[in-house]
């Protein structure tokens, strides 16, 4: 079954506010736009940029999910994006989460 072009449901560990604990929660993650890969994220970590947010070190809009160091596989694409093809491994440094939102209960 493809998710391509749905919206998913995923696990993330959400934070809230800064100096506060992560919350395990699912949230929505909106299909790519133009230009945008959505990627199904195998492994992360908190690295020191991420704890700069965790600390309030670092301005950042809330509630966040950080993680940006991942690797996963492209699960999806944008339109105008030819870099990449769903299926595609990949990890990066610059990972830039724009398209989840909380999911209203
Ligand atoms: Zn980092």
């Amino acid at each position: 079954m493809t998710t391509a072009g749905k919206v998913i449901k995923c696990k993330a560990a959400v934070l809230w506010e800064q100096k506060k604990p992560f919350s395990i929660e699912e949230v929505e993650v909106a299909p790519p736009k133009a230009k945008e890969v959505r990627i199904k994220i195998l492994a992360t970590g908190i690295c020191r940029t991420d704890d700069h947010v965790v600390e309030g070190m670092w301005p950042s809009k809330f509630p966040v999910i950080v993680g940006h160091e991942a690797v996963g596989i492209v699960e999806s694409i944008g339109e105008g994006v030819t870099t990449v093809k769903p299926g595609m491994r990949t990890s990066n440094h610059k990972f830039e989460i724009t398209s989840q939102r909380k999911q209203h209960n």
